[in-house]
C-alpha cells in the first residue's frame, strides 16, 4: 500500500523531480516497506528519531534532514546525513561546517528561504540570504556543500498565494545560480498538499509525508 502511494505520486512528477518520502513520526517498519518497494530517499525532522531509525535500517538509505536543526545536535547526524534542507541561520551553517570538517566530508546543504506569510516559520528572508551569500564567507567553508534552496509555502487554501511563494523561491534560486554558481541546483519545495503547484514553479525535490504514510500520530 505504501509503495502504491509512492508509485502514484511518482507517476505525477515530471522527469527529474526527486521524491523525498517524509517518514517522521512513522515507525521503521513502514520505512522498510517503502524501501522494499525501491524508495531510498527519506526525510526526518527530529534528530533522536532519525538516529534510532538510522541504527536499524539499511545503510544505503539516503537520509535527508528537513526540520529545524539545533546547533548542538549537528554532530550526531554529521557523519551520515545525505542532505540538510533546513539551514536557517549563518550560525547553524558554521556549525555544520565545523562538524563536516571533523568527519572529513562536505555536508550537502540547502538554505531555507522564508517566503510564507506565517511569522512562525524558520528561514532567511530574501534580503538576508542575498546579503549573506554576497558576503562570501561560505565560499571558504570546506565542511559544507551548498546545493540549493528550500522553502515551505504559506499554510493556506489560496493557490495563488502558494504559487507566489514558490515563485519567489524559484526566482531567488535562479538568481543564486547566476551569481554564485551552478552548484545552486536543488529546489526543494512541495509537500502533500501543494507538490503539484510546486513542480509548476520549478521544484525538483518534493518532500511528501502524509500522502505516502497516512496521517501522523503526535
Ligand atoms: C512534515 C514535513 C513535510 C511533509 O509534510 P506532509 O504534508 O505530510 O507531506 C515536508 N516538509 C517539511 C519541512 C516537513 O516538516
Amino acid at each position: 500500500m505504501i509503495s502504491d502511494n509512492i508509485n502514484a505520486i511518482k507517476a505525477e512528477l515530471p522527469d527529474g523531480v526527486v521524491l523525498c518520502a517524509v517518514s517522521k513520526y512513522h515507525p521503521a517498519e513502514m520505512i522498510s516497506e517503502a524501501y522494499d518497494g525501491g524508495q531510498r530517499v527519506f526525510g526526518e525532522s527530529h534528530v533522536q528519531e532519525l538516529m534510532k531509525k538510522y541504527e536499524v535500517l539499511p545503510k544505503d538509505i539516503e537520509w535527508h534532514f528537513i526540520g529545524h536543526l539545533q546547533t548542538n545536535k549537528v554532530k550526531y547526524i554529521a557523519p551520515f546525513i545525505s542532505l540538510i534542507h533546513s539551514v536557517d541561520t549563518p550560525k547553524l551553517l558554521a556549525e555544520i561546517n565545523r562538524q563536516g570538517i571533523k568527519c572529513a566530508r562536505r555536508i550537502p546543504c540547502l538554505l531555507q528561504l522564508h517566503v510564507a506569510m506565517e511569522e512562525t516559520k524558520f528561514g532567511f528572508s530574501v534580503d538576508e540570504l542575498r546579503e549573506y551569500l554576497q558576503n562570501g564567507e561560505w565560499r571558504e567553508m570546506n565542511g559544507i556543500d551548498i546545493q540549493g534552496i528550500m522553502c515551505m509555502a504559506s499554510n493556506t487554501d489560496d493557490e495563488e498565494r502558494i504559487l507566489s511563494d514558490f515563485r519567489t523561491a524559484n526566482e531567488f534560486s535562479r538568481y543564486c545560480a547566476e551569481n554564485f554558481g551552478n552548484n545552486f541546483r536543488i529546489r526543494s519545495w512541495g509537500m502533500s498538499g501543494d507538490y503539484l503547484l510546486a513542480v509548476r514553479e520549478g521544484s525538483n525535490l518534493v518532500r511528501i509525508g502524509s500522502k505516502i504514510f497516512g496521517e501522523r500520530v503526535y
